[in-house]
């Protein structure tokens, strides 16, 4: 249909996401697909049961706002039990539909025309024009490769007085690194006497290796009182497509928070909640998760070490950056689509998370897919 008016872009310059178009090619070119960070197996049966019950139980209308009760309760539970805080499940507790709508959210709601926001570069696709829908200014820091820890020097020189909030993003996609405790105390350090909220995007909590432990904002008395974390169900339960996460904090910010929620989706879906919350009984199901991932960056790891690329070390997440610049000049996003066409894998290129087009020539790898589509990737990618 021929439309009757041409609206003014909000974001003449944002396309598709990267990981819709890589999805779309990768689908197009039959490639294995090891690109977005979303399971290609099954959930809990466990869990499927349990929202199929609730649906049979009549579990079919609106949740309250906030979310169902035996979800936040669970929630303020199970975070006093990892991390120390205790969250009040009727104020500083939400329920949301996807941490993206959660980051939606917490943006919309506290950051005003004027306002800086800083995060880190790269990053995940949607902070910066979230950001920018607000009429404020995103202000990238820039983790350099090879090792992209967070330079607090760099971030001391971009906070002005208008800086509002500070995104932080540990497990970090799409790097893998996770902040230490190091990080904690430049963070701490650098906010102390501000009025800078951090937003903290906590979607792999529970995905940290090698024995190293989940610096949530919450563990630390003086972050968790000037931070909103936003986390995932879809990550932790491998049910992307669900669409549900959570969110903590304390009551005057989140206060202003539900106010966005609850007229963007007003609640997240009931029997999903519902379901997780018995899931949330048994911590196993999720506490599991570390090691679960940590087999499967290893067998990738394992796999590839025949290749021509250079891996560079994955604390957390689903992913694993791999460097290819030492073999070829193409531009990375030219090397993916290569990748695709003639090996028959899809990867994204690293590229994609910085505003500028930075490209060291390296791409991100998926490594949240069952065993055999790992090890199949990996010897299409050994042949490159
Ligand atoms: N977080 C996932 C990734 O980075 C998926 C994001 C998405 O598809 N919107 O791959």
């Amino acid at each position: 249909m021929r439309s009757a008016t041409v609206p003014r872009s909000k974001l003449p310059d944002v396309g598709t996401t990267i990981f819709t178009v890589i999805g779309q090619l990768a689908a197009e070119h039959d490639a294995l697909n090891l690109s977005q960070g979303a399971p290609n197996f099954a959930p809990d049966p466990a869990l499927v049961e349990s929202v199929a019950r609730a649906m049979r139980d009549g579990h079919n209308q609106y949740a309250p706002m906030a979310g169902v009760g035996a979800l936040r309760d669970a929630l303020a539970e199970k975070t006093e039990r990892l991390y120390g805080t205790r969250y009040d499940p009727s104020t500083e507790i939400t329920v949301i539909a996807s941490a993206s709508e959660g980051l939606y959210a917490s943006i919309s709601a506290l950051v005003h025309p004027g306002d800086e926001v800083i995060y880190f570069e790269p990053s995940f696709d949607s902070y910066a024009p979230i950001v920018r829908m607000q009429g404020a200014t995103p202000v990238p820091v820039k983790l350099a490769a090879p090792h992209f820890r967070v330079d607090w020097d760099a971030v001391a020189a971009a906070m002005t007085p208008r800086t509002r909030m500070i995104i932080v993003n540990t497990p970090h996609n799409p790097t893998a690194t996770i902040f230490s405790a190091d990080d904690i105390a430049h963070l701490t350090r650098l906010t102390r006497q501000t009025d800078i909220v951090i937003l903290s995007d906590e979607v792999y909590e529970h995905v940290v290796f090698d024995g190293t432990r989940h610096e949530s904002m919450a563990r630390h008395r003086e972050l968790a009182e000037r931070s909103v974390i936003v986390s995932s169900f879809g990550k932790s339960f491998h049910v992307t497509g669900w669409r549900v996460g959570y969110m903590l904090a304390p009551a005057t910010l989140m206060d202003e928070i539900r106010k966005v929620h609850q007229f963007m989706v007003f609640a997240a879906d009931t029997p999903m909640q519902v379901g997780f919350a018995e899931m949330l009984a048994q911590p196993a199901s999720y506490l599991g998760l570390a090691a679960f991932y940590q087999n499967k960056r290893d067998l990738l790891a394992r796999e590839l070490a025949g290749s021509r690329f250079e891996l560079l070390p994955s604390e957390g997440s689903f992913f694993m950056l791999a460097r290819f610049r030492h073999f070829s000049d193409e531009r990375d996003s030219d090397f993916v689509l290569r990748l695709i066409r003639d090996a028959r894998v899809a990867t994204i290129p690293l590229s994609a998370f910085y505003t500028d087009g930075t490209d060291d020539g390296v791409i991100r790898l998926s490594f949240s897919k069952d065993d055999a589509t790992l090890v199949e990737g990996a010897r299409r990618l050994c042949n490159i």
